[in-house]
């Protein structure tokens, strides 16, 4: 079985990942997430991750949030919607990082739980996650985790693990769109 790397934006949508990929490959979880805020919220879904990760059994990697980055690329775009240029930015930024890691730990491929939430625009993850591949000489697997009542089952397994759900994507403009 060959090796990817699968970029983690939460615990609970890492569940559906690790079901659906290990059955392709062998697995190891990135959590990669400048994006979130504050950071008592950023360090408990990162425990949260981690804690399924042991729970599994599967290798995990807490890759350190490039804040600065984030914030520069985001930068002037604070009223933008979700699912806008915004979260563009931010998607790719996170995909670019695990590639960019993947290749550092000699994983030919990667993917991303983004696409276990249906408040994503998957065919964006997608083309970013093909375009990030092709630039970089990596394989990028175009896996969408929601298909198939994934999110549903997510639901299901984030509680059979107790693991903590959020109530807003993870950047303070998403916390307050989500008051
Ligand atoms: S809403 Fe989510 S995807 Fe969009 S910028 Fe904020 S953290 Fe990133």
């Amino acid at each position: 079985m060959s090796a990817l790397l699968m970029h983690i934006c939460c615990a609970p949508d890492a569940t559906i990942g690790y079901e659906r990929l290990c059955e392709k490959a062998d697995v190891t979880g990135f959590f990669y997430n400048p994006n979130i805020e504050p950071l008592k919220e950023y360090e408990l879904r990162e425990s949260e991750a981690r804690k399924l990760a042991n729970l599994l059994n599967v290798n995990y990697i807490e890759g350190l949030p490039d804040r600065d980055t984030w914030q520069k690329i985001t930068t002037g775009l604070e009223n933008e919607p979700e699912r806008g240029e915004r979260c563009r930015r931010c998607i790719a930024h996170s995909l670019e990082i695990t590639a960019l890691k993947a290749l550092e730990l000699n994983i030919p491929s990667f993917a991303t739980t983004l696409t276990a939430s249906p408040h994503k625009d998957v065919k964006f993850i997608h083309q970013a996650g093909i375009e990030i591949a092709e630039r970089l000489g990596i394989e990028y697997l175009p896996e969408t985790l929601r298909k198939n009542d994934g999110f549903k089952r997510s639901i299901e397994l984030s509680k059979k693990y107790n693991l903590y759900r959020q109530n807003y994507c993870g950047c303070r403009w998403s916390k307050k769109e989500s008051r």
